[in-house]
């Protein structure tokens, strides 16, 4: 199993298989994984990641709206 969970520093989606206690996300923070916010599970690698796609596209699209709407 993956989990989905966001950056406790930047609010980044990353994603780590199960079992795994950190993440270092591309911010350079080490994320807990236990004690960030699990926001989806995937079964697959790939399921996750498109997950991770997913969810930040949606993240992207909310900063677009607030911007030029
Ligand atoms: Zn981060």
């Amino acid at each position: 199993m993956f989990v989905v969970f966001r950056c406790t520093d930047c609010g980044r989606f990353l994603y780590q298989e199960g079992g795994v206690e950190t993440r270092e996300c591309p911010c350079g923070t080490r994320v807990e994984v236990s004690g960030a916010v699990a926001v989806a599970e995937a079964e697959s690698h790939r399921e996750a990641r498109a997950l991770v796609r997913a969810l930040q596209e949606e993240e992207m699209g909310k900063a677009h709206f607030r911007r030029y709407g």
